[in-house]
């Protein structure tokens, strides 16, 4: 049996800019709410350095002191916080019942979570190409010349040659960035053309320090444990010739995937697993459910536009948790 029940008016489930913000706003709102950190607690703003372009820093400032200001501005008005590990949730009824675990791991539910509304501010996670040498280490060379953040790694790899794969406008904007430390960067796209905006690949096509490879795929990542990555076996898909490529560093910009799995077969999502909300509010097709942030927007994707949609889920819940209470009075009989 699970030790302990908890009741809360409002949870949100992730704590980057859109949940967080969210919780200013509900705590504001005298809501009380819980927000439950997720596995990135502050989200992928986390893993980056300098933020140039969010309003109010004129100079910048750093991805983590950003959030933990976030997260203090939610404590001061009582926002509470749980690392559990939500493993399930049932929405077929309301309250909302989350199932709630110590870590992934652990086969016991040690809390159940019940939320009269639920705000999923869950992100996205980066996408792998699924090689071998990808893995973090020990299995791969993730964390040592592999990655999937330019701003967070690109540091590392000063004077040497690196690669940046996919045609977007993520791998535009990683290409161009890594440029500043890489003595060269190879884009290597799969296609002919580039998915990217013109702009982007205009500034990307006349950058002297980048070469494009078109048509090419990369198979395996290969190095060793001391020194890293050393080079990427590439496969040419229009001459199916396959060949290495000397490398010290592999930054796969593939684009990103929400994490909704969890709500799969009982929110409404793109083919992607984007949740869609309704109109310009945040409502999802459940009454008492709803979405902000990455988790509900493959467009725009800023830590500002998704502090935007945190607002405007904080407030879509108060209104529906108002409306409840408006009609709940107005079907119970008064007192005589
Ligand atoms: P996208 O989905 O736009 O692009 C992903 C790229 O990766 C595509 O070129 C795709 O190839 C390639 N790709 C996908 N899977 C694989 C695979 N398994 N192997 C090899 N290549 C693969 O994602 P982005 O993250 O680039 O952009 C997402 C959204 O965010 C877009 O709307 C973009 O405009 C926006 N954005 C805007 C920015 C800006 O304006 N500054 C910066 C970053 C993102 P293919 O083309 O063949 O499908």
């Amino acid at each position: 049996m699970p030790e302990k029940i908890i009741g809360r008016k409002v949870v949100i489930l992730g704590s980057g800019p859109a949940g967080l913000t969210a919780a200013i706003y509900a705590s504001r709102a005298q809501l009380e709410p819980l927000v439950v950190d997720g596995p990135q607690p502050g989200g992928q703003l986390t893993i980056t350095t300098d933020v140039e372009n969010y309003p109010g820093f004129a100079d910048g400032i750093m991805g983590p002191a950003l959030m933990t200001e976030f997260r203090t501005q939610a404590e001061r008005f009582g926002t509470e916080f749980s690392n559990l590990w939500i493993s399930e949730v049932d929405l077929s009824a309301r309250p909302f019942t989350l199932h709630g675990k110590e870590s992934p791991e652990s086969d016991e539910v040690s809390a159940i979570i019940k939320a009269e509304t639920l705000i999923i501010s869950t992100g996205a996670s980066a996408k792998w190409l699924g090689i071998p040498g990808e893995a973090p280490v020990p299995e791969g060379f993730g964390g040592n010349g592999v990655s999937a953040c330019a701003t967070c790694d690109g540091f590392f790899f000063r004077d040497v040659p690196i690669i940046v794969v996919g045609g977007g406008d993520t791998a535009m904007e990683e290409a161009l960035f890594l440029t500043r430390f890489a003595s060269k960067v190879t884009v290597v796209h799969r296609r002919d053309e580039f998915r990217a905006s013109k702009i982007m690949q205009d500034r990307v096509l006349e950058h002297d320090k980048i070469e494009v490879l078109w048509n090419t795929e990369v198979r395996e990542i290969l190095g060793t444990k001391d020194k890293g990555v050393e080079s990427a076996r590439l496969f040419n898909n229009v001459t199916n010739e396959e060949s290495d490529h000397a490398t010290r560093g592999v930054f796969v910009a593939i684009g990103h995937k929400p994490n909704t799995e969890l709500f799969r077969g009982q929110l409404d999502m793109d083919e992607v697993g984007y949740l869609i909300t309704e109109g310009r509010t945040m409502r999802t097709n459940i009454p008492g459910v709803f979405a902000c942030g990455d988790a509900q927007d493959s467009y725009y994707r800023q830590a500002v536009t998704a502090a935007g949609t945190g607002c405007m889920a904080a407030i879509d819940a108060e209104r529906f948790l108002a409306e409840q209470e408006h009609e709940a009075a107005a079907t119970t009989p008064a007192a005589v």
